[in-house]
């Protein structure tokens, strides 16, 4: 009841029906000390993304291997060397809003950091919502004493997020634009991106649009480098989508994106800023020496202290690199060049998958992380179920800068997914997790 009144909503399998999100009917236990880490990495994780994404020959050359065997990551690499040195691109203005995600590992009691998403990073809006469900349903169940508000930590992420796509769009001062939102066809989370529009009609009175790629080819249209779809002209671009090759089923979708790619609207992110998110680049990072060329030592040491282990599968260590993950595959995680959940291989699949050998450099290998397991109510569709379970915490962040000036680089909120102890992949949208909300211990 409460979900439907406030908008804790996503769209049924049934076309022109909603139910409410999966949800933790409780908020779940997370090392306060963790958290305030988390928080306090959002700004450093911003400016080494602002410094990867600012260095083009660092990701050409990163990417270059993954690129030429994974056709999607070569078709983006190809398209930034296309728009990269562009004139007038995004008007100087760079926006990103970004979700850093992170486990903490058990037998090390490390927080360590799952990935970065540069692109499309959802559940601001029902992350927050999920926030004020558990507060108000703490209070009302008379759980004060196992859940004090003083544990619950505020959380502003979609608040956040739009006020830092309302100060660029400001920045793009043309007051007539409007904030384009480029989503995918068919999109069940329609109700978090919703959230966004609301608010930046509501709150800040900016009009947007929302449009998929392959709509954007036919309606859109540059006038002087100027964005137009149909009469209305853009001043930022959004992605909610772009991301996955599911996402151009068609030349026309990747002419649409090149459209975008080639206009002066702000694009959230840049291309630059969306491969500098690829887990061939973090894990890049992690190689000793590398993240300490973009940050200053302290910086540096933070963002760090929060790398798994990654270990490349192309060059002269991958021979060795998959004997050591095939000695003991339970301890790994392969990843393609991948967004958006369900991609990644677990265990033997993983193992399957590095005896095959072929096409390995576009996949990476990371340390599994294992976080400690607490119970759970999870409700799903209506229905209440039970298990032991583990949780993964995002902190989104607005990085907006104009010209080499950094306006702002901070963390807005966050969102605690939980899912069962036993399920490899973690996305909510995916199936696998759930919307949660940390209590932080100790109280
Ligand atoms: P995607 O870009 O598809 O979201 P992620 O790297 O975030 O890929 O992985 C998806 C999910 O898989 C995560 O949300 C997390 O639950 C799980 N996962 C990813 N990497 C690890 C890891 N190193 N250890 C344990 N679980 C992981
Ligand atoms: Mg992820």
């Amino acid at each position: 009841m409460w979900a439907a009144q406030h908008g804790l909503t996503v769209a049924a399998a049934v076309p022109g029906t909603l139910t409410h999100a999966p949800l933790a009917l409780l908020p779940a236990r997370f090392p306060r000390a963790a958290f305030e880490q988390a928080q306090a990495l959002a700004a450093p994780f911003g400016a080494l993304t602002a410094a990867v994404a600012a260095d083009g020959a660092f990701l050409r050359e990163t990417l270059a291997r993954a690129g030429a065997e994974d056709a999607f990551t070569g078709r983006l690499l190809e398209l930034h060397a296309a728009t990269e040195g562009l004139p007038g691109r995004g008007g100087g203005v760079t926006l990103g809003l970004l979700r850093s995600d992170y486990m903490v590992d058990a037998p090390s009691g490390a927080l360590l950091q799952v990935e970065v998403n540069t692109i499309a990073a959802s559940f601001a809006h029902l992350s927050q919502l999920t926030t004020a469900l558990h507060a108000h349903l703490t209070r009302w169940a008379g759980l004060q004493s196992r859940f004090p508000a003083a544990a619950l930590p505020a959380n502003g992420a979609a608040t956040g997020l739009a006020a830092g796509l309302a100060q660029a769009w400001r920045l793009a001062g043309r007051p007539h634009a409007l904030v384009l939102v480029v989503v995918q066809p068919g999109e069940r989370n329609v109700f978090d991106q919703q959230g966004l529009q609301c608010a930046l009609r509501d709150t800040h009175g900016i009009r947007t649009l929302r449009r998929s790629l392959a709509q954007l080819a036919v309606e859109g249209r540059l006038e002087g480098g100027r964005l137009l779809v149909g009469e209305a002209e853009v001043a930022v671009v959004y992605y909610r989508a772009g991301y996955t090759p599911d996402d151009y089923p068609s030349e026309a979708c990747w002419a649409g994106r090149e459209l975008l790619e080639r206009s002066s609207a702000i694009a959230c992110p840049s291309l630059a800023w969306h491969l500098a998110g690829a887990k061939k680049v973090q894990q890049q990072l992690a190689r000793p020496g590398c993240v300490e060329r973009f940050l200053a030592p302290a910086q540096a040491a933070a963002v760090r202290a929060a790398f798994a282990g990654l270990w490349p599968l192309d060059g002269p260590e991958a021979d060795a690199v998959v004997a050591m993950a095939l000695q003991h595959p339970e301890r790994y995680v392969l990843k393609p060049q991948r967004e958006g959940g369900g991609n990644n291989l677990y265990g033997e699949e993983a193992a399957a998958r590095l005896r095959r050998g072929d096409g390995l450099g576009a996949f990476i290998l990371m340390q599994r992380i294992l976080p400690a397991v607490q119970p759970a109510l999870f409700l799903r569709q209506g229905v209440v179920s039970s298990g032991p379970a583990l949780c993964e915490l995002g902190i989104y962040s607005v990085y907006l800068a104009a010209g080499n000036e950094v306006l702002q680089n901070a963390p807005t909120g966050h969102l605690l997914r939980t899912k069962t102890a036993d399920s490899d992949e973690g996305g909510v949208a995916a199936g696998f997790a759930v919307l949660d909300s940390p209590c932080l211990e100790p109280f």
